[in-house]
């Protein structure tokens, strides 16, 4: 190498440690941004010294261009210098990159539901909160699908969420802009919304019905779903989100029973599960101190009008001469473990009861009913073969019944337990059939021997037409596969001879009798027996 290629050296090094060094502004500067320690900043501004250094330095190689070892040497030191910085700078700035992505990556993920990528929850609480802050009038509403569960059932876990999947996308393609949508839990939706008045309501409620009256296609399968709608309004209704959720989740519920399009939260609601707490809290009570008692309705073969059996109803009776209704308690109880104990009282207490009628002259079978909750309940199998085991009960004696959407609940579970009772010799009755949406085929799965028509369908029988047609097809559906058939609700003679004439097998109702406690029940077989003879 020449001496000139010689005397560049030193200056080409100390460039390249120059431009090494105002590299490592560029990522310190962002860090200096980004991060709070003023460290960084202190670093930054002695880069531009130690730049103000190189610069002389390279100055002065230029201006006397000659190669001693000690240029050389100094030139090293100043490159390596620079790429040190560099080096530092630059991975200390991808380390804060990271660092970031990874908590952004969080907290999306803290917010955000994983299925459909809508917000979630927390999501909601945030902007429900910073409106509130605002004072921003907005509305809630919680859409909530009807018989998820049993879709979910019947097409399996992994179309199930398919089906959620499709639904987000649809709701946030088709919804106003204005409406940010969120999934609470497995079927249950919110929709915060920037508009208060009772008309744009009706109209994005009917737009949601709207939309989800057409099916969505899911792997082939075309799944026709609908939706009850709860709505609570902020300032209207409370200035706390908690508390805002609360009331529309209430409406909802509200809605579904009354099977409506959406329902508006109100202080009535409020006051109704106010009630539903306070039995709930007094049903424990109730059941250690024995409040409750057996009520019997016997059941009538329509051939001869003797008594064929009763169905067991629960009462719960009250200080004041009054009675709480099983139709109010006991979805409650199923609302809880609570309906388990209930079961198993009236089995046990039936047991107890059941010498007396004996003695009465009692030989038919007992109808016991039960909830989806019992089907889970493994007790409840090992007390009813204990007291056959023990003599107590011919299993023959006892029929149960469970209604169409108690099968439907967990078709595998109801058929588990089904089964396992029908070889024990109990037997099963469809109670309320007509008012669920059970499928035929998988009636036919299950170990039943008998349909009771609803009373809806009976009550009014001779009045309506289509409920006649309804209760002579069900008599036919019943008897084509070699079940007994049982009508119930009847009120009055004529539509008792119509139900025989029909070829109806059993029938119940107020027209034979009410519900009767014990004593009242024998005394009502010994009156019918003087009757027979
Ligand atoms: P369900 O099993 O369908 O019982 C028939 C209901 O219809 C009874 O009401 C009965 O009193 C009533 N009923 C009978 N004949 C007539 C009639 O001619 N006209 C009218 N209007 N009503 C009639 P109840 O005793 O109030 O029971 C209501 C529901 O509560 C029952 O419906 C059943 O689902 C549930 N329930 C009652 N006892 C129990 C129980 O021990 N366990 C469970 N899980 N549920 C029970
Ligand atoms: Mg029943
Ligand atoms: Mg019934």
């Amino acid at each position: 190498m020449t001496n000139q290629g010689l005397n560049l050296i030193p200056i080409l090094l100390t460039f390249v440690g120059l431009l090494m060094l105002m590299y490592s502004l560029r990522p310190t500067a962002a860090i200096c941004k980004k991060s709070q320690q003023k460290g960084w900043c202190l670093l930054y501004y002695l880069i531009l010294f130690f730049v103000l250094g190189y610069l002389i330095s390279l100055i002065r190689f230029v201006s006397a261009p000659v190669f001693t070892v000690e240029y050389l040497v100094h030139s090293l030191i100043l490159v390596s210098g620079g790429l040190f910085v560099l080096m530092v700078t630059q991975l200390s700035h991808r380390s804060i990159l990271q660092v970031e992505e990874s908590t952004s990556r969080e907290e999306y993920n803290a917010l955000h539901d994983s299925l459909t990528s809508l917000g979630n929850r927390h999501y909601l609480h945030r902007a429900a909160t910073s409106l509130i802050r605002e004072r921003t009038s907005f509305t809630l509403l919680v859409i909530d699908l009807n018989n998820f569960r049993q879709i979910n059932n019947a097409i399996g876990h992994y179309l199930g969420d398919e089906l959620i999947r499709a639904l987000s996308i649809k709701l946030r393609q088709h919804l106003p802009e204005q409406c940010s949508i969120y999934r609470m839990s497995g079927d249950e939706f919110t929709l915060l919304w920037e508009k208060t008045t009772d008309i744009e309501l009706e109209l994005l409620a009917n737009q949601i019905h709207e939309l989800l009256s057409s099916p969505l296609d899911i792997h082939g399968y075309s799944l026709h779903i609908s939706a009850s709608i709860g709505v609570s309004c902020y300032p209207r209704h409370s200035g706390n989100i908690e508390k805002l959720l609360q009331q529309a989740e209430l409406a909802m519920y509200a809605c579904k029973r009354r099977g409506s399009e959406y329902l508006v939260f109100s202080e009535e609601l409020n006051q109704g599960a106010k009630e539903k707490l306070a039995i709930a809290a007094r049903l424990k009570e109730a059941l250690k101190s024995k409040e409750f008692q057996l009520y019997y309705q016997p059941v009538i073969e329509s051939a001869d009008s003797s008594v064929h059996g009763a169905e067991i109803l629960i009462r719960w009776p009250q200080e004041d001469g009054s009675f709480i209704p099983p139709n109010l308690f006991i979805p409650i109880a199923e609302q809880s473990s609570m309906i388990n104990e209930i079961t198993c009282w009236v089995i046990q207490q039936c047991l107890l009861e059941l010498p007396a009628l004996k003695k009465a002259g009692f030989k038919g079978n007992l109808h016991i009913n039960l909830s989806a909750k019992d089907m889970h309940n493994p007790s409840l199998v090992t007390q009813l073969k204990g007291a056959v085991s023990k003599g107590e009960i011919q299993p023959q004696q006892l029929i149960f019944e469970i209604t169409e959407s108690t099968m439907m609940t967990d078709i595998n579970q109801a058929r588990k337990m089904m089964t396992l009772l029908a070889r024990t010799g109990f037997s099963f009755s469809i109670d309320d059939f007509g008012t669920g949406f059970s499928s035929l085929s998988l009636l036919k799965v299950l170990p039943l021997s008998q349909i009771k028509i609803d009373q809806s369908f009976v009550t009014d029988m001779e009045a309506s037409s289509s409920n006649t047609s309804i209760v002579n097809s069900v008599i036919y559906l019943a008897k084509s596969l070699e079940y007994s058939v049982v009508a119930e609700g009847i009120e009055d003679r004529q539509t008792a001879d119509r139900l025989c004439s029909m070829g109806c097998h059993y029938l119940q109702g107020y027209y034979f009798s009410k519900p009767l406690p014990l004593d009242s029940f024998t005394q009502y077989l010994q009156n019918q027996k003087t009757l027979v003879h």
